[in-house]
């Protein structure tokens, strides 16, 4: 019961944040204007110009969130950044349910358009399932692997992030807005007619030493009267109800401040707008759209206005560079923004039923201006499926998920073709821990498991000098290789105690493994000692399994990859030929025998690095073709994840090693 309870918080928590980042990212421009309104409104204008960069920001962040939190994706940092998120605005839709400074919230956009309070209730809940994911973290549901995870991640961004531009650079991909190709503009603005002209009003406010004043349009003050201009507002028309459940007012009024809205709207022909909420700040770029638009509406007798702001100054400066001819209309700035959110766009009427909208780049002037309106298509309603539109975004959203596998596949057998030059190898590391019947019955059993099995790899076994040879005739006729873990960096002479690698090959042995981090800490090895010992191994014909790895303290401080890149060194003394001969094993020393392992990030990060490397060192194909194993606590359990790392060609292994049962499954992770 409690785990259900938790998937249903993070559908809804994650559900909720996706579908709020989505809708912001459809218009973006509605949000930046939302936006706009509630820096205005907190006396943060400066922001504002900031406004477009903060919806792209708003809505690509919320989206990454819900993905996160929908996927169960680093639960502990999104959760808690959801919970700040939620912490900040709780009380701030408090204070707008409770001052109504913006009429609505704008979580959703104009997708769904919530009251105040019912966004501070929404808010709650979601307060309230967020804590409740945080205080069961651990039942909140993974649904994806990792890899699948990412993939899907920046798919489902990119496709976001390309709304966003939709939409800023051309109109929102869906209008959520009431003024949609079909509507009849008339009857949305005019509903009552008679009632709607007698109640507009439409003021201009102005400001001179502080002093703010209302004007109506027929008492605005001279330009050189001191007072600036700052804003208008309408005393709405009663006005029509419509889709997005909002009253809509269209008031036309013209330069004497009559109202013009049934006139022009009574209208049975094509009438163009030109439609701009704010002329100081409408793209002047493509001024010869407009004007071949007008002159083909006076060709062909339609009405042409523009519709805008009334702020008389933006006006007349717009009139002398451009030369506009056309009669200017006045609005409500916000109705204007509602019916299109480019500045400036064109919206055509018939018998005032709007046929299309579009940003002048959308519009194929040539085309439209080549016949008349009656007989092309940009005569006609031109309809926007919006259902259709939906099912495209989710199309887009959601194919990425089945992609990944297909692609995934196709990956790994390229992957595989590059790895076919390298071999893959699971070698065992006894170490200090078989007497010599010991190791004898433990290689009996490898080869008595082994047998009559397809091996996918190399299989070796490392074991102490004294059980080298019995070890190799023990294995004989199976595919099992057979090395020491040590060999003397001497040829031969009075090194008491020391094998050299000609006696290690004397065995039949024909591997060695060189450099093994015990070594170096307990018999002091480094690269010049090594150096030896690898020049030795290489002559007697052995190959080196050459052990490189940092301690915790170097993993922690950062500086692994220096260390492993020093370590390297000593192989990099061998010429490309004899290099080819060795097989690298990357053993993190803090993995060794504690438990603990490398994850196969980790792992495949330390990998790549020592290809590039030795990539650079020698060249890509050498690079490619060395087999570099991970050691350190790799079990039957975790080597199919390591493995299946690009740059991870098999495993050193030392404690799963001893045992039959736990070494079988380690080799049998090469499927
Ligand atoms: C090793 O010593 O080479 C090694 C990898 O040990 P373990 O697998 O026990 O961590």
């Amino acid at each position: 019961m409690k785990k259900l309870v938790t998937v249903l918080c993070q559908l809804l928590v994650g559900g909720t944040f996706l579908l709020s980042g989505l809708v912001k990212a459809i218009d973006p421009v509605g949000t930046a204007l939302k936006l706009t309104e509630y820096v205005q409104h907190f006396g943060l204008g400066f922001l504002a110009e900031l406004s477009t960069a903060l919806a792209w920001g708003l809505a690509l962040f919320e989206f990454a969130l819900g993905l996160f939190i929908f996927f169960g994706q680093h639960r502990r940092l999104f959760l808690t950044l959801g919970l700040l998120l939620m912490l900040v605005f709780t009380p701030l839709t408090l204070y707008l349910a409770l001052y109504n400074p913006v009429d609505d919230c704008g979580c959703f956009g104009d997708a769904i358009v919530l009251t105040n309070w019912q966004t501070f209730w929404k808010n709650i809940v979601l307060l309230i399932a967020i804590v409740w994911l945080i205080f069961d973290r651990k039942n909140v549901a993974g649904w994806l692997a990792k890899d699948w995870y990412a993939f899907y991640f920046y798919a489902a961004m990119f496709v976001v992030a390309a709304l966003c531009f939709v939409g800023s650079q051309h109109l929102p991909f869906i209008d959520f807005r009431p003024y949609r190709p079909g509507v009849s503009l008339r009857q949305l603005a005019l509903g009552e007619p008679a009632q709607g002209e007698q109640s507009a009003q439409y003021f201009v406010i102005y400001e001179k030493d502080g002093i703010r004043q209302e004007f109506l349009l027929d008492s605005i003050p001279d330009e050189d009267s001191g007072w600036e201009f700052v804003d208008t507002r309408i005393v709405e028309a009663p006005g029509n109800r419509s889709s997005d459940g909002k009253t809509h007012s269209l008031v036309l009024f013209d330069a004497a401040d009559q109202n013009v809205t049934t006139e022009v709207l009574s209208d049975t022909g094509y009438v163009f707008l030109l439609l701009s909420p704010d002329l100081r700040t409408a793209d002047e770029h493509d001024m010869d759209c407009i004007d071949n638009l007008y002159e083909y509406a006076m060709q062909e007798g339609h009405a042409f206005y523009c519709v805008t702001l009334n702020d008389p100054q933006a006006v007349s400066r717009w009139s002398y560079r451009t030369g506009a001819e056309y009669r200017f209309l006045y609005a409500d700035q916000q109705e204007i923004e509602t019916m299109i959110r480019s500045n400036p766009g064109f919206m055509l009427l018939h018998d005032g039923v709007i046929l299309w909208k579009s940003n002048l780049s959308g519009i194929d002037v040539p085309a439209l201006t080549s016949a008349k309106l009656s007989e092309q298509s940009y005569g006609q309603i031109r309809p926007i499926n919006r259902k259709k539109r939906v099912f495209w975004i989710f199309a887009w959203l959601i194919s990425p998920l089945f992609l990944y596998l297909p692609l995934q596949f196709i990956y790994k057998l390229i992957k595989n073709k590059n790895k076919k030059m390298r071999k893959k190898i699971v070698a065992g590391n006894w170490k200090m821990n078989t007497t010599l019947q010991e190791g004898v019955a433990l290689a009996e059993g490898l080869k008595a498991a082994l047998a009559g099995k397809k091996v996918n790899c190399d299989v070796v076994v490392c074991t102490p000098f004294i059980s080298v040879a019995s070890v190799v005739k023990a294995v004989e006729g199976s595919v099992i290789g057979v090395g020491a873990e040590d060999c003397s960096e001497h040829d031969k002479g009075a090194y008491t105690g020391e094998v050299a690698a000609n006696m290690v090959a004397s065995t039949g042995a024909k591997y060695v493994i060189l450099g093994h981090s015990e070594r170096r800490q307990y018999h002091g090895e480094n690269n010049a000692i090594l150096v030896n010992k690898l020049n030795q191994a290489l002559a007697n014909g052995l190959t080196p399994i050459f052990c490189v790895g940092e301690v915790k303290e170097e993993r922690e401080n950062g500086t692994f990859k220096q260390v492993i890149e020093g370590q390297m060194e000593a192989l990099y003394t061998l010429s490309a030929e004899d290099f080819a001969k060795v097989i690298v094993a990357y053993e993190p020393v803090w993995a060794i025998g504690t438990g603990l392992t490398a994850t196969s990030d980790q792992a495949q990060e330390v990998h790549a690095f020592i290809r590039a490397s030795i990539a650079k060192k020698y060249n890509a194909e050498i690079a490619d073709n060395t087999s570099i194993l991970y050691g350190g606590s790799c079990k039957g359990s975790n080597a199919p994840e390591l493995f299946a790392q690009p740059d991870i060609d098999g495993g050193l292994i030392g404690g799963a090693a001893l045992k039959v049962d736990t070494f079988m499954p380690i080799i049998e992770a090469w499927k």
